[in-house]
């Protein structure tokens, strides 16, 4: 492996793109009963952001503690479990960790320019473009956009799950080179640390694999949710698109500046391969998939290693009800996922035509839109 100075300088410093996640644990304020936010904690990372936007880059930040924000103004000693009541409070919570960031901003001649997205808003292709393209007049003007999962009407099925996901989908919507999840450890620990010893952390990830998640511990706190299974599952979205991903300390007030000097703080994780192009990303990672195609071993090897489209003869079965243009799982004959892509049928109809020759579509279903179930530009390899 390349000596890590040197990873650094090629995947951290290089980059001009970056998206910036910050957890509710590293907002909160100490002190009982009712934290509220560390008001120094915010100003330290907005002055770090806009150095960073002053030097040239363009940052997103992605934040969570609004629901944090909520139970403190709202004197809630605990984090509430009904879906309306957390999604009544962090409507109450969003004004005001945005009031603050704003605050921040303010000071060094940028704004905090809010950002409230819900997985529809990934999910539609042309809402995803839309608010790629907002992203980026935001970064034009300039402003630092401040995104926050849209909880006050996100229900249990749009739901990102947590901002960690949120964030490496919005690395994808932008395309940015560098995600950076800031949290309140040093980075991947190699074991759990235990009173007294810091730990010895992962300096450099190459691929997320088993080996790797198992070094997740569960941790989650009163007011935040995730922990660093849920940032390793980050990192691996990103680093499977083709850039780089970092977990590292956000209690440290210069942490980003440490960072993006190359210094070795925090965990690395490389890029695989290259980077993924933007279409076939939204695919792969952001679109949810609507139902899945099994296909034969003859399917999977012309998919697989000779680069074909797919057509009715070799799919075996179908599930899910979906529709023309909708993202389908594709697994082989032992019901491996191996692929995704866009159906260019719907269900009920590819229930219709599997097993059938392309010149039999017509006859079977009256019409034939196309030759292939998924063409070829429309779907990504998972490997
Ligand atoms: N959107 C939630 C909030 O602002 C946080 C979700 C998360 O921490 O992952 O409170």
């Amino acid at each position: 492996m390349e000596d890590l100075q040197k990873l650094r300088r090629k995947h951290v410093c290089s980059a001009r793109r970056i998206v910036v996640k910050v957890g509710t644990n590293m907002l909160a304020a100490a002190g009982p009963p009712y934290g509220g936010l560390d008001d120094k904690r915010v100003g330290a990372i907005a002055e770090q952001v806009a150095s960073l936007v002053k030097g040239g880059r363009q940052v997103a930040l992605v934040t969570s503690g609004a629901i944090g924000c909520g139970m403190s103004e709202l004197r809630m000693r605990n984090r509430p479990v009904a879906l309306p009541l957390s999604q009544a409070v962090a409507s109450v919570g969003q004004g005001v960790l945005m009031a603050c960031y704003e605050r921040h901003f303010r000071r060094h001649g940028l704004h905090a320019a809010q950002v409230l997205l819900t997985h529809e808003d990934f999910d539609n292709r042309e809402r995803y473009l839309n608010a790629s393209n907002t992203l980026h007049a935001l970064f034009d003007l300039p402003c630092v956009p401040v995104i926050n999962e849209n909880d006050t009407i996100s229900t249990e099925e749009i739901k990102f799950g947590d901002n960690d996901r949120l964030a490496a989908l919005v690395t994808h919507l932008i395309r940015a080179e560098l995600l950076i999840l800031l949290t309140s450890v040093a980075g991947l620990y190699l074991e759990r640390p235990r009173g007294g010893s810091p730990g010895k952390i992962v300096e450099v990830v190459e691929r997320v694999d088993q080996d790797i998640e198992k070094l997740a511990y569960e941790g989650t706190s009163l007011s935040g949710v995730g922990g660093m299974r849920s940032k390793i599952e980050a990192a691996r979205v990103a680093t499977e698109a083709g850039e780089g991903a970092l977990i590292a300390d956000g209690r440290d007030p210069v942490i980003l500046r440490k960072i993006m000097a190359g210094e070795l703080v925090g965990t690395l994780f490389l890029p695989r391969a290259g980077r993924l192009k933007s279409y076939k990303r939204w695919i792969r990672f952001t679109s949810r998939p609507r139902g899945s195609l099994q296909v034969d071993a003859g399917a999977r090897t012309a998919l697989v290693e000779r680069g074909k489209s797919l057509l009715p003869s070799g799919i075996k079965g179908v599930e899910g009800d979906f529709k023309r243009g909708d993202v389908v799982r594709i697994k082989g004959p032992k019901g491996e996922e191996f692929a995704r892509g866009l159906s260019n049928y719907a269900g009920e109809e590819v229930q219709r035509i599997r097993g059938c020759q392309t010149s039999q579509i017509e006859e079977i279903l009256g019409y034939s839109y196309y030759d292939e179930v998924v063409h070829r530009d429309n779907l990504t390899l998972l490997e």
